[in-house]
């Protein structure tokens, strides 16, 4: 409309003048634009509801709560969800979006893990920060200990970067105590296997960027110099037990030197500077030993004589879960390695440990898009409810929980139902649902999901007449000016691709310190209670196995 109105053609007079005398044109005028402008309906509450409803909802939880069985005994197998950067918004916005998916309102939809029986708050802060990164986070979980920004299992008197603090630091993880109790180990990330959180949980070093011998060079030199172990090569020199026996994941080019050219990329190559083929010399280790890297290979693994198998799907980090099905070679989804993982695992009478990562939901957020971070906790709560399907509860226990939280909120006053990728729509003080969009003191409509800070900002304060916004002024101070925000009333905000906006501008948006979820099911998952620091979710563990003491 601005478009036209502006034009030589047409002065406004004229326009005017013009619609006046045509009133036809006039009217189906207003009707395409409202059409391109009407805003969405909301999902239908499917359900009939009443009082009774929601009375009848209540008596069930206490009577279910009441029939509980606290499961107490010994955990043959422990199994670890790890869904990196899952604070608790991002498991509300999830829960809509897959009941949406199905057609239904969602708020009343559930996550897999969600109908676990004990659930309880992790305080996430590490030794040295409010707001942490996955690297002492997973060590904490991993190790009883809290530690050190950027470390990996090693105590607080570490000196980040500096490889002569490690020797002597090292804290002993549950991986390292299951494979000496005879119990065999696995790991599943979408995440690179020698990122922060699989790296936790066999990798003791003073960065968690050391995950190939270059990545030293690059970083620190004299701890290259020095041979310092990089977080690949003790992978593989991993020397608990037999070795681990499971890991499939991303990050195949910390396991191959530089001349060695990447099957699926054939423009890429490994990053190894000393010449060495990790993944070979993993095969030599134990027979019976696998090594695949595309979907096929991966499906022709046979857990009954197949005992340990290593699978890196990716140079770098695995698909989302929104592109997998665009991968050149094919990638396994989280549900069907988790699966996999279990069947090879379980063959040791003696039990398993199994951590499993949904690593790119962090990364989503890092990227302020919301889609692929809601996308990928719904494959990650997938892989869970099928690994639920698999164990017998009376022997494992299996812990769902996430790292760190993010800057992702959840704000306005959508109406039940309200699309929650879209738009705020909300309802007047008559209850009914207003026909247009929310309007913010701009006259803009904004998205129910939005993040602090990251690549979605578009510029408001800087904008503003008087500089930064002070706390108590009036919302009429604020006067409406030219690209203060985007206006997203024609964006379509669904778009897998869209980037939900942003407070503060940062390339990459960051992680939440409020505390994050734990959920608790099977033997011993009772001992899941209340507010806990992230470490003692160790000491659940351990005590569950008997390990660790
Ligand atoms: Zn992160």
């Amino acid at each position: 409309m601005a478009k036209v109105l502006n034009s030589k053609e047409f002065s406004t007079f004229n326009f005017m003048r013009f619609l006046i005398q045509r009133p036809a044109i006039f009217v189906l005028l207003i009707s395409l634009v409202s059409f391109s402008q009407s805003p969405q309906p909301p999902f239908p509450v499917k359900r009939t509801e009443s009082a009774e409803t929601w009375r009848r909802d209540g008596w069930n939880y206490i009577s279910n709560t009441k029939n509980l069985i606290e499961r107490k005994g010994i955990a043959k197998n422990v199994i670890l969800f790890l869904g990196d950067g899952m604070g608790i918004s991002t498991i509300t916005a999830s829960r809509i979006f897959e009941g949406q998916t199905k057609g239904e309102s969602g708020e009343e939809n559930l996550l897999s893990f969600e109908e676990f029986p004990y659930r309880a708050l992790s305080k996430t802060y590490s030794a040295n920060q409010q707001t942490s990164d996955s690297a002492p986070t997973m060590s904490a979980i991993m190790t009883g200990v809290k530690t050190n920004e950027g470390t990996l299992s090693v105590d607080q008197g570490i000196v980040r970067g500096d490889y002569r603090t490690v020797t002597g630091r090292e804290t002993k993880t549950l991986f390292e105590y299951s494979e000496e109790a005879g119990k065999s180990t696995g790991l599943v990330s979408t995440a690179r296997l020698t990122h922060a959180t699989p790296a936790a949980c066999y990798a003791h070093t003073a960065d968690r960027n050391w995950e190939s011998d270059s990545d030293i060079k690059t970083w620190r030199p004299e701890a290259f110099d020095a041979h310092f172990p990089d977080i690949a090569k003790q992978f593989v020199e991993f020397k608990f037990g037999d070795g681990i026996d499971v890991a499939f994941s991303g990050g195949r080019s910390k396991f191959f030197p530089r001349t060695t050219k990447d099957p699926e990329y054939p423009d890429q190559h490994g990053e190894r500077l000393d010449g060495r083929d990790l993944t070979a010399e993993w095969l030599k280790q134990h027979k019976n030993s696998a090594y695949v890297w595309n979907k096929r290979q991966f499906d022709a693994i046979d857990p009954r004589s197949v005992k340990r198998a290593l699978g890196l799907f990716e140079p770098s980090f695995m698909k989302f879960e929104h592109d997998r099905p665009s991968d050149p070679a094919g990638e396994p989804s989280l549900s069907e390695m988790t699966s996999k993982a279990i069947d090879i695992l379980s063959q040791n009478k003696k039990g398993y440990f199994l951590m499993v990562e949904g690593g790119r939901i962090d990364m989503a957020h890092h990227d302020g898009n919301a889609y692929r971070a809601l996308t990928d906790t719904i494959a990650f709560s997938d892989a869970i409810r099928t690994a639920v399907g698999k164990v017998d509860l009376n022997n494992t226990l299996i812990i769902v929980t996430a790292d760190h939280s993010h800057t992702f909120f959840i704000q306005g006053y959508p109406v039940r139902g309200n699309n929650i990728l879209g738009l705020v729509r909300q309802t007047n003080e008559r209850g009914q649902l207003e026909p247009d969009y929310v309007h913010d003191a701009l006259g803009m409509p904004f998205t129910t999901l939005g993040y602090a800070n990251g690549r979605g900002y578009e510029g408001a304060t800087n904008l503003l007449p008087a500089g930064p916004k002070l706390c108590c002024s009036e919302p009429s101070t604020i006067k409406p000016l030219d690209r203060a925000r985007f206006d997203l009333s024609k964006v379509d905000t669904t778009d897998p691709n869209y980037l939900q906006e942003a407070d503060i501008p940062l390339k990459n948006e960051t992680h939440g310190g409020e505390d994050v979820a734990i959920f608790a099911t099977g033997v011993d998952s009772y001992l899941v209670h209340g507010t806990m620091e992230e470490n003692w979710i160790y000491f659940v563990m351990a005590d569950a196995m008997k390990l660790g003491k």
